[in-house]
């Protein structure tokens, strides 16, 4: 089993960028039937989660929240960028979903978004699929 990456350009500081479709084509091509889908984020300021694709407002209205959660400011860390830090974390930086017949198993509505709070950047995601043990 390997992780297959792939890249993520981000236009603006807070940005959800939906990701499904790369992760799907990810899975079709590890040819796993049955198992669970890892997908990952190798950063500190982005991070990686699930939830409505159908409507943007909904990206948008989480990304608004979160801004009045943990504005930018004051905090110890000097680079300028703690706010960042803390969003990626409250998001988290893996999501593990289920496969079933050779495909992702989402809900009707759900989608995978890369989550970034400190772009625009080149980021990238990693996604492993491990097979169903016997
Ligand atoms: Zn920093």
């Amino acid at each position: 089993m390997a992780f297959e990456t792939f890249e993520v350009t981000t236009s603006s500081r807070s940005q959800m960028v939906d990701i499904t479709k790369k992760v799907r084509e990810a899975v079709r091509r590890a040819g796993v039937r049955e198992g669970v889908c890892v997908v990952y984020v190798p950063h500190t300021t982005a991070g990686v989660t699930v939830n409505e694709s159908a409507d943007p407002a909904v990206a948008q209205d989480i990304l608004e929240h979160l801004e009045k959660l943990v504005p930018r400011g004051r905090y110890r860390h000097r680079e300028g960028n703690a706010d960042a830090h803390i969003k990626a974390s409250m998001m988290g930086f893996s999501q593990a979903l289920p496969v079933e017949g050779g495909d992702l198993s989402l809900g009707t509505w759900q989608g995978i978004f890369l989550c970034e709070f400190d772009g625009p950047r080149r980021r990238s995601a990693k996604v492993a699929v491990i097979p169903h043990g016997r």
